[in-house]
């Protein structure tokens, strides 16, 4: 019996809130002492509940290492890299097979020993955007997806052995090749009919070029879009910085646009808020603002490594939750939805769904979410091609694996990597345990 990936997402979660509180790790699993006994213990259960020992292992090492880097923070808050936790070396020097397991996988030569969970795959369409948000983290150019690649991913994505798959368009702006998003939607569209699955969509969009036939033609085919929204106009505008060339569009003003478009034609909008610790105490107005203009589905972002410590992360759990009571009817009878109280994944920087790159390079969410801040000299991760000849249901990967990419890209040795990692994961379990209390 094969367990997927996402299944092990809850036993890791409470290995991740042992290591964040602070918890020694011992220096292998099952050695009887701290949190290494506990992690020996959640990987027997993942092995009874009938995972293979790629799972346990995979839950008990993201774990250790986790621990590690939370204790050599708190050991030097200014994370000075001179302090090595040994531990960390010496578990990830260990599982640098990883991404080569991950490859071998991927171009088929391994026995599928577990199975990937995933049912979606991303698409960066386009490096080109109209805007240059603050935090950002895709590095921008003048990079196209050929159709050929995305013809090729979407037949990856339609050998999943899943009965339903979705397609995920981001960028970049998706709708800067909207002629192309509809082409990739048709062929899945089919492929989808003729396979016997059900087919989906999402694309991440700024609204700039989401005019009302263009919400129309998404509609038809069945797509989600997630539109950015900050808040009021001036909170929006503060970090969507136009792009040069890019005329004088308003930001919050085509944005707006593109949420009544989508509201008039029947395409349902997901808004995405954008927290930073500086706008964190904008939060509920913000929330508040959208439903105004007539959203019912939000979700909010915090902005990688803008350091939420202390009482930035309070807030922003304080925050929704307020909006959680202000709105509590409504969100019990399912005419508004938070996404953070449901399918948030965190931490998201440890996100171990697959994207594919505008060259066709296979990646894991993780490495895309930190582009930006990459040490340029770092070797370039991928797990393929999709010109390889993949097979969808091989690509298993884990938290481990977004940890170890996240080793191997940025050097484990960088204390600005270690703090900017851990921000988020100490981020996302506070606010995992803070919306799980605050509803119920
Ligand atoms: S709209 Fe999206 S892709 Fe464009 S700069 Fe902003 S966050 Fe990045």
């Amino acid at each position: 019996m094969h367990i997927a990936a996402n299944e092990l997402d809850p036993m890791v979660d409470s290995l991740l809130d042992a290591a964040c509180s602070g918890v020694a790790p011992g220096p292998v699993p099952g050695d009887g002492s701290g949190i290494a006994s506990r992690v020996a213990r959640h990987a027997s259960a993942v092995r009874a509940a009938g995972g293979s020992a790629v799972d346990a292992l995979d839950s008990a090492l993201v774990a250790l290492l986790f621990a590690g880097e939370a204790k050599a923070l708190a050991e030097r808050p200014d994370g000075d890299p001179r302090h090595d936790p040994a531990g960390v070396r010496s578990v990830a020097a260990r599982m640098r097979s990883y991404p080569a397991e991950i490859r071998r996988r991927a171009t088929g030569a391994a026995a599928a020993g577990v199975v990937n969970g995933h049912r979606n795959l991303q698409l960066m369409t386009t490096r080109r955007c109209q805007l240059r948000c603050t935090y950002c983290p895709v590095i921008k150019g003048g990079e196209d997806m050929p159709r050929e690649v995305l013809d090729r991913a979407v037949d990856i994505l339609l050998g999943s052995g899943r009965d339903e798959v979705r397609l995920d368009f981001s960028g970049g702006e998706p709708l800067l090749r909207k002629d192309d998003v509809l082409h990739a939607a048709d062929r899945l569209l089919e492929g989808a009919a003729a396979a016997g699955k059900r087919a989906g969509f999402y694309m991440v969009t700024n609204g700039f070029l989401l005019t009302r036939s263009v919400a129309a033609d998404l509609a038809a085919r069945g797509f989600r879009v997630e539109l950015s929204l900050d808040g009021s106009e001036e909170t929006h505008n503060r970090h969507k910085v136009l792009s040069p060339g890019a005329g004088g569009t308003n930001p919050y003003r085509a944005t707006v646009g593109a949420i009544r478009n989508s509201i008039d034609a029947g395409l349902p909008c997901t808004v995405v808020m954008v927290a930073s610790p500086d706008t964190v105490d904008l939060l509920e107005a913000g929330f508040e603002h959208a439903i105004g203009l007539g959203v019912r589905s939000i979700d909010v972002n915090y902005a990688v490594g803008k350091g939420w410590g202390g009482t930035a992360a309070v807030s922003f759990v304080k925050a929704i939750s307020r909006v959680i009571g202000n709105h509590e009817a409504d969100l019990r009878s399912g005419r508004l939805s938070i996404g953070n109280l449901s399918s948030k994944v965190e931490p998201a920087i440890l996100n171990a769904e697959w994207m594919v790159d505008t060259d066709g390079s296979l990646h894991l969410m993780t490495e895309w979410a930190l582009e930006s801040s990459r040490d340029p000299g770092a070797p370039a991760l991928s797990a393929g091609s999709v010109r390889d000849p993949l097979r969808w249901d091989d690509l298993y990967a884990g938290r481990f694996h977004a940890y170890h990419a996240l080793l191997e890209s940025y050097s484990w040795r960088s204390a600005a990597m270690r703090v900017l990692v851990h921000d988020n994961v100490v981020m996302g379990r506070a606010v995992s345990r803070g919306l799980a209390e605050a509803w119920r």
